[in-house]
């Protein structure tokens, strides 16, 4: 990188204060190709030392470093230079992604198309954040201020990994913050890759830090850390309560991004071919590995079993396949851990539903982590496969009788990120919207997401939103600025 396929397993260093280094206990640990079950690079395993040392060197920047004076419109064409040379490394950039994750390398080449346009995004909206002046009842000016919120430590996930990292570094760049990010374990690669351009693009040593390491040991330390004061969040449900407890003893902001069990309701007079193709889409695309993947189907029961059928008959033309190749539109799960947890779920599946295509593992590979795509039917709602993230190519899909049933159905959850609602009849689409408690409805569609749009979930889905204005908003602070205009003594004594 930049450029052409590794063929040598690669040794990085991790980046902290403007500097390549490897880990205080000289310690790295392997990362592969889900696909071949190669490792393809070593990382330095980071633990709380070194987080120390990225956050001390971030709140240097964020407090002594030139960042603090660096004006907004500065940090916005820092994030327009770093668009383009992500831009200019695209095809490099896929391709790493591609062999980390394992998705295919036309969804990789989309991925990184949008980490650009995140960018840019943010790059143009640094220069719009405004305070206002507030009409308070006296002889005074008074000013709501917007202000960086400080050292933001940004935990992330390996399903998109570059771009999980653009939802957190250009609002928090274009804010004023300094970073301290922990890509996931498994996806370190394009991270790091990205580094290599913060000296060239003009952020400061100790704005961007970027620290490799697990869970416990790297990204806890992070969170419990009392100079950062804020944690943006996305992963698991489970490990999002652990971080909400952690940065309690420093009342650090939070920002959380928990994935779902989505819905996708599908009324009977849809168009049927747009439907099946956006059910299908609305769970498979990225292998399933979706925050907001449509893994609960629901059905109207006068189309049901039609609907089922064709669903299966269309899931064969789905080509699981290498993913480098171009034709590919499954690829491998991320990881042997994703893989077998994604494989129990199938078992478990198997005990509570009927199986409509898929079931299992791919028999067509010698190595790597495939799994068919899957659909299971005649699911009840309360079932395991039903009610947990699964994360993986896994359909339930589930009948239902009217609007009314479709909503308790689709609210019937602890989760409340996505939804999407297929009819052509424009009132019940619009009632449905209103009674779906989710934080992104779509309307004869499925998983479109654009920057400039908010992103996050209701329940136990998260709080906060990324993308959009609200973006932003999540690394500001605001100051009430209160201005006497009477020059004489108050005289209450
Ligand atoms: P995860 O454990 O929640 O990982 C997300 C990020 O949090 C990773 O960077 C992870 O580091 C870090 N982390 C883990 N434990 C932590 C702790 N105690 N303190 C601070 N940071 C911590 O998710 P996963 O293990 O990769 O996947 C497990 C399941 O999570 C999946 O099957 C899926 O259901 C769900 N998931 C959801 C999303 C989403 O977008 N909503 C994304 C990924 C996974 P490590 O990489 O070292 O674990
Ligand atoms: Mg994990």
């Amino acid at each position: 990188m930049p450029g052409g396929i590794q063929t040598e397993v690669k040794t990085y260093q991790m980046f902290i204060n403007g500097e390549w280094v490897a880990s205080k206990t000289n310690k790295t640990f392997p990362v592969y190709d889900p696909s071949t079950e190669e490792v393809i690079a070593q990382v330095p395993d980071a633990n709380a030392d070194d987080v120390n040392r990225a956050v001390a060197s971030a709140k240097a920047a964020f407090e002594e470093g030139p960042w603090a004076t660096t004006t907004a419109q500065e940090r916005g064409r820092v994030l327009f230079r770093l668009a383009d040379k992500v831009r200019q490394n695209l095809p490099a950039l896929a391709e790493l992604e591609c062999r980390n994750t394992g998705k295919p390398i036309v969804e990789a080449e989309y991925d990184i198309t949008d980490v650009a346009t995140c960018f840019e995004y943010y790059g143009g909206l640094a220069t719009k954040v405004v305070g206002y002046v507030n009409p308070v009842p006296d002889n005074a000016m008074s000013l709501s201020l917007k202000e960086p919120v400080g050292v933001a430590g940004q935990i992330i996930p390996w399903n998109y990994p570059l771009l999980m990292g653009a939802w957190k570094l250009a609002p928090a760049i274009a804010a004023g913050c300094t970073c301290v990010l922990k890509p996931a374990e498994q996806t370190p690669l394009t991270a790091l890759e990205l580094a290599k351009w913060f000296d060239e693009v003009g952020l400061p040593k100790g704005v961007v830090n970027v620290v490799t390491g697990f869970g416990e040991s790297c990204g806890s330390p992070l969170v419990k850390h009392p100079d950062v004061n804020k944690i943006a969040f996305t992963g698991s449900a489970a490990v999002g309560k652990i971080i909400v407890k952690e940065a309690a003893d420093t009342v650090k902001r939070v920002t959380l991004e928990l994935g779902g069990k989505s819905p996708n309701i599908f009324f009977a007079d849809a168009d049927f071919e747009a439907a099946i193709d956006g059910a299908l889409f609305g769970v498979f695309i990225n292998q399933g590995e979706v925050c907001s993947a449509g893994s609960r189907i629901l059905v109207q029961k006068s189309i049901y079993k039609k609907f089922v059928d064709a669903m299966a008959e269309k899931a064969k033309s789905i080509k699981l396949g290498p993913p480098l190749e171009r034709t590919t539109k499954m690829g491998a799960l991320v990881s042997k851990e994703q893989y077998d947890r994604v494989l129990s779920y199938l078992d478990i599946g198997k005990k509570e539903a009927k199986v409509a295509s898929g079931g299992g593992k791919s028999d067509k590979f010698a190595k790597g982590y495939y799994v068919q795509p899957t659909i299971f039917y005649d699911v009840d709602n309360n079932a395991r496969i039903a009610r947990e993230e699964i994360f993986g190519p896994v359909a339930t899909v589930i009948p239902f009788d009217d609007e009314k049933d479709a909503l308790k159905i689709a609210n019937d959850s602890p989760y409340g990120l996505a939804a999407a609602v297929w009819t052509r009849d424009i009132f019940k689409a619009m009632r449905t919207v209103k009674s779906l408690r989710a934080g992104i409805v779509w309307v004869n569609h499925m998983q479109p997401t654009y920057v400039e749009a908010p992103w996050g979930g209701y329940k136990q889905s998260g709080f906060g939103r990324e993308l959009g204005p609200s973006g932003i908003e999540e690394y500001l602070e605001t100051k009430q600025v209160h201005i006497n205009l009477n020059e004489a003594a108050i005289g209450w004594y």
